[in-house]
């Protein structure tokens, strides 16, 4: 049997980070079991989807290389809900046939007192099914005047739903804790999630489904769905929540939740993939730093875990850092947005965080003379430092120059390097000074030089 599973989002919104950690084990899954990959997108919802965040979608499976076996063409997704408005009639006319779904006239004043009722009375709120229940004299009636309806999928008259999840075990949903007939089709005529899930992955021969866990108990109304419609139900698993140091759902608007803003403030694809991997998933492995073939002999989705996964800025950052250290110079550059040369290749030993990146190379590239702040100026250091320069080094380059001045300053240790890093670079940290002075030409010192000797009124 062929393994198929889908990778399903919806395009209503900048793509969160727990969609792209379902991408990736979806891909791994199906690669592991020689199955196929599809992407399928999901914008039942018209009104919020777009597009926009569909190309999204595609353009970070893209850089992340989770490159779908079906359902990308032309950089277009193939399969949209939008798309298949045929095959979801004609799965509503066979459920409306066989009694599986009913029209629902109910207003949201009507739904709304039915809930305050419950409410009241202690009783779970739920659709009580009292459309089901017309007579067929109002029922007429109600339909020769077009009023509006909703249509609402009659659920089994049974205790509980039960399936097995490969993550999550056993699980069991009374019916009654569903919330009642739940809605299928809306008084515009579009489609619910719940049904179309299931239409589709009947359609596609879906053998397993990968998803957030968000969807446990839809998976029960799903299943009585299946029931319905008389398809095979496949296997689910449920991947654990991802939450923030307060235990609660990451959101997209919270620091690491939207995958766009995490490649903005230059996180490498390659590295989230990784860090993604160990969130919910623990390897039979010490080794962090994956490739992707690695991560792949290492996936068993049974060792999944059920509890939360914490998000870890830090952790994420030390797994870029790793990155930066090795992708090939052309996309460290793309990430950095600077130029892939010889000097950011050189840099590569001495910064690691994108910002160190960015400060140092347009220090030595674009001939920067930062200012001094008052505090940190040792204006008799300083002076020592310029005439050294202008009496012994005027047509040296940069590593004689700091040889010259170690040997002429009669300086040394901290008080040396200290103030020879603030009178060049302004700063009191940064790269190491071997770095700055074989990398930096002699114009720009004599500039520095230059400025410092009018900064400290010589
Ligand atoms: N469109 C749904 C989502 O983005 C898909 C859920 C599923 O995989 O069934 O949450």
């Amino acid at each position: 049997m062929t393994i198929n599973v889908r990778f399903a989002p919806s395009p209503t919104g900048s793509m969160h980070i727990g969609n792209l950690r379902t991408a990736l084990f979806n891909k791994l899954f199906a690669l592991k079991h020689n199955g196929n990959f599809i992407l399928r997108v999901e914008d039942s919802d018209r009104e919020r989807s777009s597009a926009l965040y569909e190309k999204e979608i595609i353009d970070i499976l893209k850089l992340t290389n989770l490159i779908p076996d079906k359902g990308l063409v032309n950089d277009r997704a193939l399969f949209l809900n939008s798309n298949r408005e045929e095959l979801y009639l004609a799965k509503f006319n066979e459920l409306l046939q066989k009694g599986f779904i009913y029209p629902c006239f109910c207003s949201e004043s009507q739904l709304d007192e039915m809930r305050k009722n419950q409410l009241e009375n202690g009783i779970y709120p739920h659709y009580d099914g009292r459309c089901f229940k017309l007579d067929d004299e109002t029922f007429g009636k109600k339909i020769e005047n077009g009023e509006n309806c909703v249509y609402r999928f009659k659920l089994p008259e049974r205790e509980n739903i039960s399936f097995t999840d490969g993550v999550f075990g056993e699980k069991e949903f009374p019916v009654e804790s569903l919330g009642g007939d739940f809605i299928i089709r809306r008084t515009d005529g579009t489609w619910t999630y719940n049904f179309t899930v299931v239409v589709d992955d009947i359609d596609m021969n879906i053998t397993d489904v990968v998803r957030g866990v968000d969807h446990l108990t839809n998976t029960a109304r799903q299943i009585a769905i299946y029931e319905a419609l008389s398809g095979k139900i496949p296997n689910f698993y449920h991947l654990p929540l991802i939450v923030n140091d307060e235990g609660k759902k990451l959101s997209k608007r919270e620091s690491g939740g939207s995958v766009t803003e995490l490649f903005n403030s230059g996180i490498v694809p390659e590295a989230l993939v990784n860090y993604l991997y160990f969130l919910g998933y623990k390897p039979e492995s010490e080794k962090e730093i994956l490739s992707f073939d690695e991560m792949l002999e290492l996936f068993d989705i049974t060792r999944i875990s059920k509890a939360p996964s914490k998000w870890d800025n830090f952790k994420l950052a030390w797994f870029n850092e790793e990155y930066f250290k090795t992708i090939p110079l052309e996309r460290l550059g793309k990430v950095l947005e600077l130029p892939s040369d010889e000097l950011l290749s050189e840099l590569r030993t001495e910064c690691k965080k994108r910002d160190e990146f960015k400060e140092w190379y347009t220090f030595l590239k674009e001939d920067k003379v930062s200012k001094i702040s008052e505090n940190i100026m040792e204006k008799d250091i300083f002076e020592l430092f310029i005439t050294i320069f202008e009496e012994k080094c005027y047509d040296k380059n940069g590593v004689e120059i700091l040889n010259t001045i170690k040997k002429e300053s009669g300086l040394k240790g901290k008080t040396l390097f200290h103030n020879l890093r603030v009178f060049i670079t302004g700063m009191e940290d940064g790269i190491s000074l071997s770095f700055i002075f074989s990398h930096i030409s002699k114009e720009h010192l004599k500039k520095i030089f230059d400025l410092r000797k009018k900064q400290i009124s010589l």
